[in-house]
């Protein structure tokens, strides 16, 4: 499952950089995560970093893009060139 930022987010730019799939970019009003891109950090880290570091608490899950950790790892490696 991803992540998504909701429309609470204040631009602030923090999570931005946290994200180690580079998932996260600025959109047209709010930072936007990409569902194709975002392993809920699975392969990288044990806890989401944007959620870690977001100072308004907008990152919940996205109900639209369920995954299972084994999907998520699989994303991982692909996206890491590890497939
Ligand atoms: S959960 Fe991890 S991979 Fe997904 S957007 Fe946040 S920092 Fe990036
Ligand atoms: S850390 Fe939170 S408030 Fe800041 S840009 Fe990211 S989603 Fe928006």
């Amino acid at each position: 499952m991803s992540l998504i930022i909701t429309e609470d987010c204040i631009n602030c730019d923090v999570c931005e950089p946290e994200c180690p799939n580079a998932a996260i970019s600025q959109g047209e009003e709010i930072y936007v995560i990409d569902p194709n891109l975002c392993t809920q950090c699975v392969g990288h880290y044990d806890e989401p970093q944007c959620q870690q570091v977001c100072p308004v608490d907008c990152i919940p899950l996205d109900p639209n893009h369920v995954e299972s950790h084994d999907e998520l790892m699989a994303k991982y490696r692909i996206i890491t060139g590890k497939a």
